[in-house]
C-alpha cells in the first residue's frame, strides 16, 4: 500500500504543487498527517510564542490520481482514521466567538488512549475522529489550507469521518488530493476556534467518478447524503448548501422541483460546520431512505 508521509506537506492547495505520488483509480493510500500547528505545541511548556504561523494547517500530499480529469469527481472512501497520542485544545483572546471572555491563551494537551480523550480527571470523552482539511487543487489561483471552497479544503465537517464517502470535484488533471488537520473531537460550529487538534493517519480509497458532475463537495454515509457549502457569511453558506442539495436531488435522483423543495422542508437539516475560518461552512443533510421513496431508487 502506498504511504504518503509528513515529509510531503503543503500550505496551499494549488495546481502547481508537484505530486508526492501518482496512484491509479481504485487504489488505497495511507496519509500521515500533522496536527494544525505542525506539532509545535506538543512539547510541554510550548506556547503560541513557539508557533511559527507559516506552518499553520499543513496538509499532506498532494496525490495525483491517474485518469482524474476536470469535470470528474474524486470519490474518497475513509476506510480508517487513526489518531496520535496527544491532541491540542486551546482557547483565548485572539479568535473564536468567545474571545472577549479571555485575557490569555489556555492550552490543554489532551491524551487519547484506546479511543477515549481525557480532558481532565473529571471528564473523559469518546473520540470521534474527523478530517478538518481535505481538498483537491482548485482550478486557477491557489487557495490556503486555512480556507474552504468548492475544492474542499478547510471544511471542518464532522461528517468527514471513518466510513464516509466524500466526493470532491476535480479541477485539474490528477485531482491533486491533500489532507490534514484531524480533530479527535469537535463541537458543531468549532465555536472557540478549534477542535482537539491532532496528528494521525488516514487510510483512503480513491476512485475517479466520471458520471457525477457536481462542482461542490458531497458526502455520503450509510444514512445520508450531505452537501457542504462555503460563504463569506453563514447566511450565504446556508443558502448555498440548500441550493446545492436542491440541485443534487434533481440531477442525481430525478426529483422535480416540488418534491425536492418539500423534501428539504420536511427532512433537510442545515448544520453549521464552522464559524472561524476565512470562509464559513454549512452543510445540509438529507436521509437516503426518503430520497429512495420519492425517486424509486
Ligand atoms: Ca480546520
Ligand atoms: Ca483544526
Amino acid at each position: 500500500m502506498i504511504k504518503i508521509t509528513r515529509k510531503d506537506v503543503i500550505y496551499q492547495m494549488s495546481a502547481e504543487n508537484p505530486p508526492a505520488a501518482k496512484v491509479d483509480s481504485g487504489e488505497t493510500v495511507v496519509f500521515e498527517t500533522y496536527d494544525c500547528y505542525q506539532g509545535q505545541l506538543l512539547p510541554e511548556g510550548n506556547t503560541f510564542k513557539n508557533v511559527d504561523r507559516r506552518f499553520g494547517n499543513p496538509a499532506t500530499g498532494p496525490v495525483f490520481v491517474n485518469g482524474a480529469m476536470p469535470g470528474d469527481m474524486l470519490k474518497i472512501t475513509v476506510e480508517k482514521l487513526e489518531l496520535g497520542p496527544v491532541g491540542i485544545l486551546d482557547i483565548g483572546p485572539n479568535s473564536g466567538a468567545l474571545k472577549e471572555y479571555f485575557d490569555e491563551v489556555s492550552i490543554n494537551r489532551i491524551h487519547v488512549k484506546d479511543g477515549v480523550l481525557k480532558y481532565d480527571e473529571r471528564l473523559q470523552i469518546k473520540a470521534e475522529p474527523m478530517i478538518g482539511v481535505i481538498g483537491n487543487a482548485p482550478a486557477e489561483e491557489s487557495v490556503s489550507t486555512m480556507t474552504p471552497k468548492d475544492h474542499g479544503g478547510n471544511m471542518d465537517c464532522t461528517k468527514i469521518c471513518e466510513g464516509a464517502k466524500l466526493y470532491l470535484p476535480v479541477f485539474v488533471e490528477g485531482a491533486l488530493l491533500a489532507l490534514g488537520d484531524f480533530h479527535a473531537i469537535m463541537g458543531e460550529g468549532e465555536v472557540g476556534n478549534c477542535g482537539v487538534e491532532i496528528e494521525g493517519e488516514a487510510t483512503l480509497k480513491l476512485d475517479v467518478v466520471h458520471d457525477m458532475k457536481f462542482t461542490f463537495p458531497l458526502i455520503e454515509n450509510e444514512e445520508q447524503w450531505i452537501t457542504v457549502a462555503y460563504g463569506e457569511t453563514l447566511d450565504e453558506a446556508a443558502a448555498k448548501a440548500s441550493k446545492q442539495m436542491f440541485q443534487f436531488l434533481k440531477e442525481q435522483f430525478g426529483l422535480n422541483n416540488v418534491d425536492a423543495g418539500m423534501l428539504i422542508d420536511m427532512l433537510g437539516n442545515l448544520i453549521v460546520c464552522q464559524i472561524v475560518n476565512p470562509m464559513k461552512t454549512v452543510r445540509m443533510e438529507i436521509p437516503k431512505w426518503a430520497i429512495a421513496k420519492l425517486s424509486g431508487n
